[in-house]
């Protein structure tokens, strides 16, 4: 491939082809076709590589049918990274056929704080044609981002974090945000959002915008200097966030920072910087993100939260099929989205549950567009800064 991906072939070259990543693929569940499965986009990029075929339509078709979800590599036995082996896919889709409109929305247009609290106000009119916003929060529109605030923790010794707030979440999210800073700080951590901090860059790179990613990348190390840890509330930025690594030793050490929060949390609630609150009484149903699960390997943290916050934690999917939110796989693939959001939908329904956890601002906004209005989605996060907000009364 033409693009910087020194380590492709050798990426490749790790696949087995065994086949014990089909029946977690959810492109593959829904239509048993080989070319939708991780095993035959991998065959379809090594042919690309190898020069037996060249990058068409039908390429394009195979690989951006993919969600991205990476549940193929948690069940891979052999570590292919296939997240890896995908974007560069997608970037060879790109640099054949450009399609710069899009480029300038994911690269530049997600740094525009004032662009996205636009569509949050005309979200109610445009969610008849883009679905996915039907699944948006209602709140206020203007004056809401936690960027460039400092926060002091609770105790004399107070280690500093840095917390990322990301571009969708930080203009559309903001009780997210918040509640992470009232959790941090309430653990002892002083919280600092710096200014000049931007988009992740996760929907770039997995749309093929290599160079738009790489850009963000480089803002973003250069905004958050130091070595002070870096939480993360959203698990699609954590993902991408803790993959900086890819652009360079800089990026690396960057990358050694990065927690999503609900680990930070966790670690309090063990060390006992943070309390176990008494019994509430009610279930949470849990779905586990595929950019915390399979992107981080992060499952039992979220559930240890929950559980402090004195929820009973059910499992509404555990090791389950992707949602079908995706990032902005939609927009491509509105049908396939769907028919993952109504399956998930009906899991989380059928374990009886009102309250439901996502620790991913996608997630969450995708299961709103199908549960009916009595279920409450929130971040593990959010629960658990009400339950001590609640204690403290
Ligand atoms: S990332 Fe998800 S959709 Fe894509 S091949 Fe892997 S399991 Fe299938
Ligand atoms: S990606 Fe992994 S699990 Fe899937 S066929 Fe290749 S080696 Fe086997």
């Amino acid at each position: 491939m033409k693009g910087n991906h020194p380590n492709l072939r050798a990426q490749l070259d790790t696949c087995i082809t065994c086949g014990l990543c089909l029946p977690e693929c959810p492109t593959y569940r829904l239509t048993g076709d080989e070319a939708a499965s991780p095993r035959g986009r991998i065959a379809a990029v090594a042919a690309i590589e190898f020069g037996s075929a060249v990058v068409d339509d039908r390429f394009d078709e195979i690989t951006g049918f993919c969600l991205q979800c990476r549940a193929c590599e948690t069940a891979c036995p052999s570590a292919v990274p296939f997240g890896s082996i995908i974007e560069a896919a997608r970037s060879e889709v790109v640099r054949s056929r450009p399609r710069r409109l899009r480029e300038l929305a994911l690269t530049r247009g997600l740094r525009w704080g004032w662009a996205l609290r636009v569509i949050r106000l005309l979200a109610p009119l445009i969610s008849r044609f883009v679905g996915p916003l039907r699944g948006m929060r209602s709140g206020k529109v203007f004056g809401v981002s936690l960027r460039g605030g400092s926060w002091h923790g609770a105790g004399a010794d107070s280690q500093e974090v840095v917390l990322f707030t990301g571009c969708v979440a930080d203009q559309w999210f903001p009780g997210l945000h918040q509640a992470s800073v009232a959790v941090l700080t309430a653990a002892g951590y002083s919280v600092t959002a710096p200014a000049e901090q931007t988009c992740c860059g996760a929907l770039a790179a997995h749309s093929g915008f290599e160079d738009g990613a790489h850009r963000l990348a480089s803002l973003n190390v250069e905004a958050l200097p130091g070595e002070a840890l870096i939480a993360v509330d959203v698990a699609g930025c954590g993902a991408h966030l803790k993959g900086y690594g890819a652009f360079g030793a800089e990026g690396a050490a960057f990358a050694g920072r990065v927690r999503d929060i609900n680990e930070l949390v966790a670690e309090a609630i063990v060390s006992g910087r943070l309390p176990t609150l008494p019994g509430r009484g009610e279930a949470v149903a849990v779905i586990d993100p595929c950019h915390l699960e399979h992107g981080q390997r992060v499952v039992d943290p979220p559930r240890a939260v929950l559980r402090a916050a004195g929820y009973e934690v059910v499992d509404a999917d555990r090791g389950g099929l992707c949602c079908g939110a995706a990032g902005i796989y939609q927009l491509d693939h509105g049908e396939t989205g769907e028919t993952l959001g109504v399956r998930k939908a009906a899991m989380v329904d059928a374990t009886g549950a009102t309250l439901v956890a996502a620790a991913n601002a996608g997630c969450e906004m995708q299961l709103r567009r199908f549960l009916d209005d009595s279920k409450v989605v929130r971040h593990p996060v959010e629960y658990y800064a009400e339950a001590i907000r609640d204690g403290s009364r």
